[in-house]
Protein backbone atom coordinates (compact mmCIF):
# COMPACT_ATOMS: atom_id res chain seq x y z
CA UNK A 1 0.00 0.00 0.00
CA UNK A 2 1.42 3.17 -1.16
CA UNK A 3 2.09 6.21 1.81
CA UNK A 4 -1.07 9.04 1.83
CA UNK A 5 -1.61 12.73 2.35
CA UNK A 6 -3.60 14.60 1.74
CA UNK A 7 -4.03 17.03 -1.45
CA UNK A 8 -5.28 19.90 0.22
CA UNK A 9 -5.40 21.39 3.71
CA UNK A 10 -8.44 21.31 5.53
CA UNK A 11 -9.92 23.35 8.83
CA UNK A 12 -12.26 22.47 11.42
CA UNK A 13 -13.27 24.68 14.84
CA UNK A 14 -15.55 23.50 17.55
CA UNK A 15 -15.40 22.84 21.38
CA UNK A 16 -13.82 19.84 23.30
CA UNK A 17 -16.04 17.17 24.65
CA UNK A 18 -13.65 17.42 28.31
CA UNK A 19 -12.36 21.22 28.44
CA UNK A 20 -15.17 22.76 26.98
CA UNK A 21 -12.65 24.95 25.13
CA UNK A 22 -12.95 26.28 21.52
CA UNK A 23 -10.18 25.18 19.33
CA UNK A 24 -9.18 25.64 15.53
CA UNK A 25 -7.83 22.96 13.60
CA UNK A 26 -6.54 22.64 10.21
CA UNK A 27 -4.40 19.31 8.71
CA UNK A 28 -1.94 20.08 6.05
CA UNK A 29 -0.28 17.54 4.15
CA UNK A 30 3.07 16.54 4.85
CA UNK A 31 6.08 14.85 3.03
CA UNK A 32 6.92 10.76 2.98
CA UNK A 33 8.02 9.63 6.07
CA UNK A 34 6.97 12.88 8.11
CA UNK A 35 4.20 10.58 10.46
CA UNK A 36 0.98 12.03 11.84
CA UNK A 37 2.24 14.91 14.09
CA UNK A 38 0.19 17.53 16.09
CA UNK A 39 1.71 21.16 16.85
CA UNK A 40 0.20 23.25 19.19
CA UNK A 41 0.55 26.54 17.53
CA UNK A 42 -0.09 28.72 20.30
CA UNK A 43 2.73 27.25 21.66
CA UNK A 44 4.93 26.20 19.64
CA UNK A 45 5.24 22.58 20.93
CA UNK A 46 5.09 19.70 17.91
CA UNK A 47 3.59 16.45 19.76
CA UNK A 48 4.42 13.38 17.24
CA UNK A 49 1.31 11.05 17.48
CA UNK A 50 2.76 8.28 19.18
CA UNK A 51 1.84 5.44 21.81
CA UNK A 52 4.72 6.51 23.57
CA UNK A 53 3.77 10.17 24.24
CA UNK A 54 0.63 9.78 25.77
CA UNK A 55 0.34 11.30 29.16
CA UNK A 56 -3.41 10.41 29.93
CA UNK A 57 -6.09 8.29 29.21
CA UNK A 58 -8.77 8.89 31.44
CA UNK A 59 -12.25 9.63 29.60
CA UNK A 60 -9.73 10.72 26.69
CA UNK A 61 -6.47 10.24 24.96
CA UNK A 62 -4.31 12.55 25.81
CA UNK A 63 -1.08 13.11 24.44
CA UNK A 64 1.97 15.97 25.56
CA UNK A 65 5.44 17.00 25.74
CA UNK A 66 6.85 19.17 27.80
CA UNK A 67 3.31 19.53 30.09
CA UNK A 68 2.11 20.97 26.71
CA UNK A 69 -1.30 18.22 25.55
CA UNK A 70 -3.67 17.60 23.11
CA UNK A 71 -6.30 16.23 24.37
CA UNK A 72 -9.09 13.69 22.95
CA UNK A 73 -6.85 12.63 20.01
CA UNK A 74 -8.62 9.62 19.34
CA UNK A 75 -11.28 10.11 16.87
CA UNK A 76 -9.08 12.37 14.18
CA UNK A 77 -6.29 9.48 14.50
CA UNK A 78 -9.65 7.08 13.90
CA UNK A 79 -10.78 9.17 11.02
CA UNK A 80 -6.93 9.33 9.50
CA UNK A 81 -6.49 5.65 10.14
CA UNK A 82 -9.80 4.76 8.24
CA UNK A 83 -8.44 6.85 4.91
CA UNK A 84 -5.05 5.43 5.35
CA UNK A 85 -3.38 8.44 5.66
CA UNK A 86 -0.23 8.07 6.99
CA UNK A 87 1.71 11.75 6.42
CA UNK A 88 0.22 15.05 7.88
CA UNK A 89 0.59 17.90 9.74
CA UNK A 90 -2.39 19.11 12.57
CA UNK A 91 -2.18 22.79 13.67
CA UNK A 92 -4.18 23.57 16.42
CA UNK A 93 -4.52 26.16 18.93
CA UNK A 94 -5.87 25.09 22.27
CA UNK A 95 -5.68 21.93 24.14
CA UNK A 96 -8.66 20.01 22.41
CA UNK A 97 -9.48 18.17 19.62
CA UNK A 98 -13.01 19.72 18.46
CA UNK A 99 -15.99 16.88 19.37
CA UNK A 100 -17.48 18.00 16.50
CA UNK A 101 -20.69 15.22 16.05
CA UNK A 102 -19.51 13.12 18.73
CA UNK A 103 -18.11 10.42 15.67
CA UNK A 104 -15.18 10.81 12.99
CA UNK A 105 -18.24 11.50 10.28
CA UNK A 106 -17.34 15.27 10.16
CA UNK A 107 -13.52 14.51 9.73
CA UNK A 108 -13.52 11.93 7.08
CA UNK A 109 -16.33 13.90 5.24
CA UNK A 110 -14.52 16.78 5.25
CA UNK A 111 -10.57 15.08 4.58
CA UNK A 112 -12.20 13.06 1.41
CA UNK A 113 -13.54 17.12 0.12
CA UNK A 114 -10.08 18.14 0.54
CA UNK A 115 -9.29 14.92 -1.15
CA UNK A 116 -6.47 12.54 -0.67
CA UNK A 117 -2.59 12.07 -2.77
CA UNK A 118 -1.37 9.17 -3.02
CA UNK A 119 2.44 9.62 -2.30
CA UNK A 120 5.32 7.76 -4.36
CA UNK A 121 7.02 5.57 -1.29
CA UNK A 122 4.82 2.67 0.23
CA UNK A 123 3.77 2.61 3.59
CA UNK A 124 4.95 0.33 6.47
CA UNK A 125 2.63 -1.71 8.24
CA UNK A 126 2.86 -3.49 11.64
CA UNK A 127 2.02 -7.31 11.44
CA UNK A 128 1.21 -8.87 14.74
CA UNK A 129 3.68 -12.33 14.95
CA UNK A 130 2.85 -13.13 18.47
CA UNK A 131 0.27 -13.16 20.91
CA UNK A 132 0.24 -10.30 23.04
CA UNK A 133 -2.18 -9.58 25.98
CA UNK A 134 -2.93 -6.81 28.63
CA UNK A 135 -5.21 -7.07 31.27
CA UNK A 136 -6.40 -4.99 34.33
CA UNK A 137 -9.12 -5.56 37.20
CA UNK A 138 -12.19 -5.00 34.98
CA UNK A 139 -11.20 -6.16 31.64
CA UNK A 140 -8.43 -6.92 28.54
CA UNK A 141 -7.21 -6.73 25.61
CA UNK A 142 -4.68 -9.24 23.33
CA UNK A 143 -3.27 -9.34 19.81
CA UNK A 144 -3.70 -12.27 17.64
CA UNK A 145 -1.50 -13.21 14.62
CA UNK A 146 -4.09 -13.54 11.71
CA UNK A 147 -4.21 -17.23 9.96
CA UNK A 148 -5.14 -15.27 6.85
CA UNK A 149 -2.25 -13.61 5.53
CA UNK A 150 -4.92 -11.42 3.04
CA UNK A 151 -6.72 -9.87 6.37
CA UNK A 152 -5.94 -6.73 7.75
CA UNK A 153 -7.15 -5.62 11.12
CA UNK A 154 -9.78 -7.83 13.00
CA UNK A 155 -11.62 -6.39 16.13
CA UNK A 156 -13.89 -8.52 18.07
CA UNK A 157 -14.71 -6.93 21.28
CA UNK A 158 -16.79 -7.68 23.99
CA UNK A 159 -19.01 -5.34 26.45
CA UNK A 160 -20.70 -5.37 29.88
CA UNK A 161 -22.61 -2.39 30.85
CA UNK A 162 -23.75 -3.96 33.97
CA UNK A 163 -27.24 -3.07 33.33
CA UNK A 164 -27.33 0.27 31.98
CA UNK A 165 -27.55 -1.38 28.29
CA UNK A 166 -28.07 -4.43 26.80
CA UNK A 167 -24.68 -5.90 26.69
CA UNK A 168 -23.08 -6.56 22.60
CA UNK A 169 -20.51 -8.34 20.92
CA UNK A 170 -18.76 -7.18 18.19
CA UNK A 171 -16.47 -8.63 15.60
CA UNK A 172 -15.30 -6.69 12.52
CA UNK A 173 -13.30 -8.28 9.84
CA UNK A 174 -10.89 -6.90 7.88
CA UNK A 175 -11.70 -3.20 8.56
CA UNK A 176 -9.91 -1.61 5.43
CA UNK A 177 -12.50 -0.86 3.28
CA UNK A 178 -15.56 -0.98 6.43
CA UNK A 179 -14.74 1.80 8.17
CA UNK A 180 -16.55 5.33 6.44
CA UNK A 181 -19.88 2.98 6.25
CA UNK A 182 -19.78 1.12 9.19
CA UNK A 183 -17.44 2.86 11.69
CA UNK A 184 -17.21 6.43 11.30
CA UNK A 185 -20.97 7.94 11.77
CA UNK A 186 -20.73 5.91 15.48
CA UNK A 187 -21.01 8.47 18.06
CA UNK A 188 -19.24 8.64 21.63
CA UNK A 189 -22.08 7.97 24.47
CA UNK A 190 -22.58 8.21 27.82
CA UNK A 191 -24.67 6.92 30.38
CA UNK A 192 -27.44 9.56 32.00
CA UNK A 193 -26.47 9.18 35.86
CA UNK A 194 -23.13 8.80 35.35
CA UNK A 195 -22.68 12.16 32.76
CA UNK A 196 -24.89 14.00 35.74
CA UNK A 197 -22.17 13.10 38.41
CA UNK A 198 -19.30 14.26 36.13
CA UNK A 199 -21.04 17.30 35.06
CA UNK A 200 -20.85 18.07 38.88
CA UNK A 201 -17.31 17.29 39.19
CA UNK A 202 -16.82 20.17 36.51
CA UNK A 203 -16.09 17.25 33.99
CA UNK A 204 -17.12 16.91 30.13
CA UNK A 205 -17.85 20.68 30.09
CA UNK A 206 -18.33 20.90 25.84
CA UNK A 207 -21.02 17.52 26.24
CA UNK A 208 -24.47 17.51 24.73
CA UNK A 209 -27.26 15.59 23.07
CA UNK A 210 -25.18 17.34 20.07
CA UNK A 211 -21.62 15.56 20.18
CA UNK A 212 -22.73 12.43 22.41
CA UNK A 213 -25.34 9.59 22.52
CA UNK A 214 -26.89 9.81 26.38
CA UNK A 215 -28.57 6.94 27.72
CA UNK A 216 -31.21 6.35 30.41
CA UNK A 217 -32.68 3.60 31.30
CA UNK A 218 -31.23 1.52 28.80
CA UNK A 219 -32.70 3.98 25.94
CA UNK A 220 -30.93 7.25 24.03
CA UNK A 221 -32.39 10.16 25.57
CA UNK A 222 -31.48 11.86 21.65
CA UNK A 223 -34.77 12.72 20.01
CA UNK A 224 -33.36 11.43 16.43
CA UNK A 225 -32.53 7.98 18.07
CA UNK A 226 -29.29 6.16 16.62
CA UNK A 227 -27.76 5.51 13.58
CA UNK A 228 -27.04 2.21 13.97
CA UNK A 229 -28.54 -0.58 16.20
CA UNK A 230 -25.25 -1.15 17.76
CA UNK A 231 -23.95 2.53 17.76
CA UNK A 232 -21.92 1.78 21.07
CA UNK A 233 -20.00 -1.08 20.24
CA UNK A 234 -19.25 0.75 16.79
CA UNK A 235 -17.97 3.68 18.39
CA UNK A 236 -15.75 1.12 20.59
CA UNK A 237 -14.62 0.07 17.49
CA UNK A 238 -14.05 3.52 16.46
CA UNK A 239 -11.72 4.56 19.18
CA UNK A 240 -9.83 1.10 19.22
CA UNK A 241 -8.97 2.15 16.05
CA UNK A 242 -7.99 6.03 16.68
CA UNK A 243 -6.32 4.27 20.09
CA UNK A 244 -4.01 1.59 17.74
CA UNK A 245 -3.16 4.43 15.34
CA UNK A 246 -0.96 5.73 17.88
CA UNK A 247 1.34 2.32 17.23
CA UNK A 248 2.45 4.67 13.76
CA UNK A 249 1.62 1.94 11.84
CA UNK A 250 -1.79 0.14 10.00
CA UNK A 251 -1.93 -2.99 11.77
CA UNK A 252 -2.21 -6.74 10.69
CA UNK A 253 -3.62 -8.76 12.86
CA UNK A 254 -6.62 -9.55 15.20
CA UNK A 255 -7.17 -7.32 18.22
CA UNK A 256 -10.08 -8.70 21.09
CA UNK A 257 -11.24 -7.25 24.06
CA UNK A 258 -13.53 -7.09 27.22
CA UNK A 259 -14.61 -3.70 28.37
CA UNK A 260 -11.84 -2.26 26.37
CA UNK A 261 -11.25 2.18 26.57
CA UNK A 262 -8.21 3.95 25.97
CA UNK A 263 -6.42 2.83 29.10
CA UNK A 264 -6.26 -1.11 27.96
CA UNK A 265 -5.20 0.09 24.55
CA UNK A 266 -2.38 2.39 25.08
CA UNK A 267 -1.20 -0.49 27.88
CA UNK A 268 -1.49 -3.10 24.74
CA UNK A 269 0.69 -1.55 22.53
CA UNK A 270 2.90 -0.57 25.78
CA UNK A 271 3.27 -4.32 26.01
CA UNK A 272 3.58 -5.02 21.88
CA UNK A 273 6.77 -2.74 21.81
CA UNK A 274 8.51 -4.53 24.58
CA UNK A 275 9.92 -7.11 22.02
CA UNK A 276 10.73 -6.64 18.54
CA UNK A 277 9.91 -10.95 18.22
CA UNK A 278 6.15 -9.67 19.13
CA UNK A 279 5.82 -7.77 15.62
CA UNK A 280 7.03 -7.20 12.18
CA UNK A 281 7.66 -4.29 10.48
CA UNK A 282 7.12 -4.41 6.44
CA UNK A 283 5.28 -3.44 3.17
CA UNK A 284 2.49 -4.55 1.33
CA UNK A 285 1.12 -4.38 -2.06
ZN1 LIG B 1 -14.60 7.85 21.51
Amino acid sequence: MKSFTLLNSVSFSGIGLHSGLHANVTINPSPHNSGIIFKRVDKNVVIPAKWDHVISTKFSTNIGKNEIEVKTVEHLLSALAGLHINNCEILIDNCEVPILDGSSKIFVESILRAGLKEQSLSQNILEIKRPVRFECNYGFAEFIPNELSQEGLNIDLESSFEGKYKDQTIEVKNLNGNYIDSIAQARTFGFFHEIEYMKSQNLIKGGSLENAIVIKDKKPLNKEGLRYENELMRHKVLDVVGDLYLSGYPIIGTYRGFKTGHFITNNLLKELFKSEDNYSIHQIN
